[in-house]
Order: structure tokens, then sequence, then C-alpha cells
């Protein structure tokens, strides 16, 4: 098969679709992989690498719409990539559609069969394709936590993990899904005092068997997050319900009597955020404060440290592109459940149900 990775073009945007080691694999399984001109130089594969792994360098994105069979790629289409997909095509990349009529429209008019990573699923109920961008948010959301406590950024000018004779900072974690567990592995690695709230007893189980004491597991309530949201000098909000907004767990009243300087992270913040006060913001301009308050609320955290979420994307999304050019799309799609799931666009119709009902189309 002819495999196109097209140079990412969002706004602010230096991931890229494929890593060289990821071209590498396709190539020795027999494929043709065709690779944008200075695709992935922001983030330090070079063209020579690419070509060193057996990638084609095409100059533009145009030539490698035009030629390829699958095209591999990061966040959903641009309006003039979409155009530039044709029937037949398979799309294989982040579509987010369900809040995103435009594009839907777009994607139906080029006939091209679309598979969103976002909606594949796994045998054990999971999101694949998803979860090692909440793997990067956990993690990043401590480092960003750290930072912003630091006085000259807003913070209260504590250290997360203190030092000898010094109390370490308190950590709320309020989820312990994918992102939850990220963030709270890395703020005990960094010595901090870490609480975790959930409302998934079994969650809870599983997670008091892998840490033990060092992490204190509460059960999610109004009163529990109230009672540690106040002594917290650094809140984690990441919670997620399935399809829905996320529920505003903290609330402005709450945020006006919580320490001054304290830091919150709504990594939450791409299903509308789950702190009151929380308002989507940037990499260039991360944070702002209410009533003393940091609240920093970056709703594409992965995007700022591209370069370990581009490997992170490739590892998990090499073997279905593998299988899917290997295969053909109907054979891949046939044989997997799980793969199918993530088919949201064929030759003009929705085939998602979920994706089918926020936007309005019959399924
Ligand atoms: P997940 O499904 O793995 O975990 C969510 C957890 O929230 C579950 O364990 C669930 O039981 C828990 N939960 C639900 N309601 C709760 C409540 N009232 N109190 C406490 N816990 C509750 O989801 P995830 O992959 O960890 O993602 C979490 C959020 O982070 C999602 O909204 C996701 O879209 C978002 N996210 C954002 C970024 C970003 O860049 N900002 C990146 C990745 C993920």
């Amino acid at each position: 098969m002819i495999i196109g990775v097209p140079k990412e073009i969002k706004n602010n945007e230096f991931r890229i679709g494929l890593t060289p080691g990821g071209v590498r694999e396709l190539v020795h399984d027999g494929h043709q992989v065709l690779v944008q001109q200075d695709g992935g130089a922001a983030i330090g594969f070079d063209d020579a690498q690419y070509l060193e792994a057996g990638a084609e360098i095409v100059a533009d994105a145009e030539a490698i719409f035009a030629r390829a069979e699958m095209i591999i790629k990061v966040k959903e289409p641009q309006p003039d990539e979409c155009r530039l997909l044709r029937p037949g095509q398979i799309l294989f990349t982040y579509l987010h559609l369900a809040p995103d009529p435009e594009q839907a429209r777009l994607l139906l008019a080029s006939g091209a069969t679309c598979i969103a990573y976002e909606t594949v699923t796994s045998a054990d109920h999971g999101l694949p394709l998803l979860a090692p961008m909440s793997e990067v948010a956990g993690r990043m959301a401590i480092q960003a936590g750290a930072h912003n406590l630091e006085k000259t950024q807003g913070g209260n000018g504590v250290l997360l993990g203190g030092v000898p004779g010094v109390e370490p900072a308190k950590v709320l974690v309020i989820g312990g899904g994918v992102v939850g567990i990220n963030a709270a592995r890395m703020a005990m690695g960094m010595g901090a005092d870490v609480t975790l709230l959930d409302r998934s007893l079994d969650r809870l189980k599983a997670l008091d068997m892998i840490f033990g004491g060092r992490l204190k597991t509460v059960y999610s309530t109004k009163e529990a997050v109230e009672r540690f949201a106040l002594e917290a000098d650094l809140v984690v909000g990441a919670v997620l319900i399935p399809g829905a907004a996320a529920p505003k767990l903290i609330t402005r009243e709450l945020v006006s009597r919580m320490k001054p300087g304290s830091v919150m992270v709504d990594v939450a913040i791409d299903q509308g955020g789950c702190f009151e006060t929380s308002r989507a913001t940037t990499h260039q301009d991360p944070t702002y404060v209410v009533d003393g308050v940091v609240h920093y609320c970056v709703a594409n955290m992965p995007g700022g440290v591209a370069r370990t979420s581009t490997m992170a994307l490739t590892n998990a999304t090499l073997s279905y592109a593998a299988r899917l050019a290997r295969l053909g799309v109907r054979e891949a799609l046939a044989a997997d459940v799980h793969l199918r799931n993530g088919l949201n666009v064929h030759a003009g119709v929705v085939t998602h149900a979920a994706v089918a009902e926020a936007l309005g189309y019959e399924y």
C-alpha cells in the first residue's frame, strides 16, 4: 500500500503521524511511505532520518494526498486537507467529529473512509489510541503544577517534594483514570503528599493495590472534594464521564476559599473542564488567576511535548496502521470489532452511532 504522512498544518501543531521508526516498520512490511518535506523537522525527526528509514520525501501535501491510499495524521484534517481527500482513500487520525459539523460535512463530501483514533476501542473497555495522550497529559499536569507553584508564576512558593525537615506539598487528583494515575505517579515520584478521588470503587481498589499506602484513595463525594481542595497546594482535574461534559466538581465559591497561590490544573478542559472557574488556555498563555488561585487549562497539553507525544502515538497506532495496510480496510475492519469502532465516516455516510447522533445524521 502507498501510505502518506503529510506535515500537520493546524496552528502550533508540531507532532507528525509517524516517527522514522514507524516508517521503517511499514517499509519493512513491503509498503511505500511518502513523508512530507520537513514534516518532523520541528521535533528533531529530519528528512534524512525518514529517508534512511525507507521513506520517499515529497515536497507538498497535494502530491501526498494525490498518491497515497492511506493518509496517517495526528490532528483532524483542516478544510484544505479535507478537499484533497478522495473516494476510497483511508484517513487514519484523530477526528473529534461530534462537535465539528463543518469537518463532518467535508469528510462526507470527500467519499473517503475515515477512521478516528479516539473511537477505536480495546477488549478491556479502554480507548487505546487516546490513552497515550492521557498518559502524557497526566504526567505533564504535575510538571505544569510544580512550575506554577513557584512564586514568580503566581504560586504560593511551595516545593512539591519539600526537603528534609520541611513537609511536601499536598496534591489532590480528582479522577483516577489514565490521566489521574499518571498524575498521581508523577506527584508521588516528586515526593508530594497525594490524595486521589474517584467515583469507581473498583478503580480505587486497583489503585490501592498498585500504590499501597503511598497513595491516599478516597471515594469522591462533594464533602471529600471540598475537604481536600481546601488544604491542597495543587489540584489536578482528571475526571471523564464518557460522551458527556465534565461535571463541575469545584465551584466558584469553593475556589474563593482555597489557599491563595494554590494551583489548579484542569486536564478535563477538553470536555468543558471540571472546575466552574475553568476556561481553555493555550501553551502561549497557559494560566490566569481567580481569587488568588492559579488556573492552568491548556486544552492540548500533549502538543507541548510534541516529540514524546509523537513517539507515544506511533507506538499505539502502528500495529493498526500495519494491519490496515496489509489487509486493506475492508478485511482489517471485518477482522477486528475494536478497530471497526474507529470507523466514523465511509463513502459519504456517518458510520458511528454516537457521532451520528451528536451531529444529527441518520445512522
Ligand atoms: P478515564 O476515563 O481514563 O478516567 C476518568 C476517571 O474519572 C474514571 O476513573 C472515572 O471513574 C472518574 N470520575 C468520573 N466522575 C467522577 C467524579 N465525580 N469524581 C471523581 N472521579 C470521577 O479518562 P482519562 O483518559 O483519564 O481522561 C480524563 C480527562 O482528561 C478527559 O476529559 C480527557 O479528554 C482529558 N484529556 C485532556 C487532555 C488535554 O490536553 N487537556 C489530554 C488528554 C486527556
